[in-house]
Order: structure tokens, then sequence, then C-alpha cells
């Protein structure tokens, strides 16, 4: 899924491509695209796009009087709709300006979970969905994370992904930060000790900063597999740090990866799915 550098560094390239543009047509292409129903998408009508903004992980399309906040989920992307078919595959929902260009939101595969918000511009901040969101995670001190892990007692890589108590990291970047941190992604974030509260901290900045600057050197957004970084998704490899096998630890939905000589005082914790790493 496109966590906070991919979604800021797609958010810059569409508004350096798509500012100014002046809207005429707002198109679903499926029932379920469109996820709300006040305001409605044409009071953006002949209106200038004015920006491309972020927020955890939506986009957010900027008109004076609306504006489309729009999520990617696993597979979504929102790209210019060079070929502006009439049954594009995979699409979710049209953009079309003024000047015959035209934004598609596409979703492959089956689970269309990828949608827009409608949402007035001046209050969107504070309209579901986007008041549901925790603080931003680049917004966040040593001393605004540690306010954040006292409120929300669970395991850190379950923090580091949950939108409410932190907003725009996910699986990937969960994993990311806990091994630059030297954490244990199975801490309990209010048991912490404020040294590693502040290594979670400098980590998440790094991390970020890491992707974004990467991401920024492409024309579009990066897959999964070519995102810079140590431990996700690198299971039974050696840690870059100090060459430990990396783990894993699989759930329904995401995997845990760690290294358990920078992590877990050298503990390796039981995962039947991963088993033949351990042998
Ligand atoms: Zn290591």
């Amino acid at each position: 899924m496109p966590e906070l550098p991919e979604v800021q560094a797609h958010a810059e390239r569409l508004t350096a491509t798509c500012a100014g543009a002046v809207l005429t047509a707002f198109v679903p292409c499926t029932f379920t695209a469109l996820k709300t129903a006040r305001p409605l998408p044409s009071d953006a009508y002949g209106l200038p796009v004015l920006d491309v903004g972020r927020r955890g992980k939506y986009l957010l399309v900027r008109f004076e009087s609306v504006t489309f906040a729009v999520h990617l989920m696993q597979g979504g992307r929102l790209v210019e709709d060079v070929k502006q078919s009439a049954k594009p595959r995979g699409g979710q929902a049209r953009w079309v300006f003024a000047d015959g260009r035209a934004l598609l939101l596409t979703e492959q595969g089956t689970e269309r979970r990828a949608g827009v918000w409608c949402v007035p511009t001046a209050s969107a901040l504070t309209e579901p969905p986007l008041n549901r969101l925790g603080p931003e995670a680049l917004s966040l001190d040593a001393d605004g994370l540690q306010r954040q892990f006292t409120a929300m007692p669970m395991r850190v890589h379950g923090f580091l992904r949950d939108q409410h108590a932190i907003a725009g990291l996910g699986r990937r970047m969960a994993n990311e930060v806990c091994h630059r941190a030297k954490v244990s992604p199975f801490s309990n974030t209010a048991k912490l000790p404020p040294a590693a509260v502040a290594s979670v901290a400098v980590a998440i900045h790094e991390a970020c900063s890491e992707g974004l600057a990467y991401e920024r050197t492409r024309a579009d957004m990066s897959s999964s597999a070519d995102r810079p970084g140590g431990v996700h998704g690198r299971s039974g490899e050696p840690c870059p740090a100090c060459t430990d096998t990396i783990r894993a630890v699989t759930y329904s939905g995401y995997t845990v990866n760690y290294c358990p000589t920078c992590q877990t005082n050298g503990k390796v914790l039981a995962d039947n799915t991963t088993s033949r790493f351990l042998k």
C-alpha cells in the first residue's frame, strides 16, 4: 500500500501537472467510488485545481469550494487519463478538465476499496473521513510521540499502522521504523523507556525522509518492491545493520519483519508460517 512518502511525492507530482486545470466533470465509474452524498462534486465545476495535498494516506484534490479526498488503499492509482476510454480497466472515477485532460482513479484487483470523498474545503480536515486521523507522522517529536504512546497502549507495530494513532504510516514503514529504532515491534507503547521513544521519533523522520527522497526521483508512484528499506519483505535475508537473519511473524493481512539481534535481544519469535527460515 502506498504510504506517506509515496502519497506525498505523488501529491507534489499531481500539483505540478494539474494545478490551475478547470474542472468540467466528475464521473464515477462504479456505484461505490463516491463515498459521500453532499456536497456535490459539481460544486467544483468551472473552478481550477488549487493544489493536490495530502493528509495521512489520502490525496486531497483541492478546489475553493470542495476537496476530493482520494484513498488509494492497496492497489489504487490516481493518474493522468491519457486514453479516456469509455470503460477504463479498473476505473473508479474520472475528473475531466476544460483543457481536454483528465485524471483517472483506477484500482486493479477485486477488492474495490479505493474511493473518493467529496467534502467542503473549509472544513475538510474536521469532517469524516479526515477528522478520524491521528496526528501526522512527521508532526510528532519525541514528546508528542510519548503523549500518543501513553494515551494508546498497544504494540509499537500496531500503533504505527493505526491511522487513528498516527497518520501516514503502514505495514512497510512500521517494519522499517522499528528496525531503525532498534525497538521490538512487539513492545508495548506505554512501557517503552524515553530513550526508545526518542529513537522511534527519529526513525519515523529518517524512514519517511529516505522514502520521500527516493520517491521524488520518480516520474510515477513506485511499486513496493522498488522502495528503499532494510527489513520489510526481506525474511531470510541478512540484516543490513548486523547481518543476523531477518525474521518474520505473519498475521492475517500483514507480516512483521524484524532482526532478532537489533530488536529483540536475539529472541526469535515463533512463527509457523516462516519456520523454514528457523531451521
Ligand atoms: Zn540486525
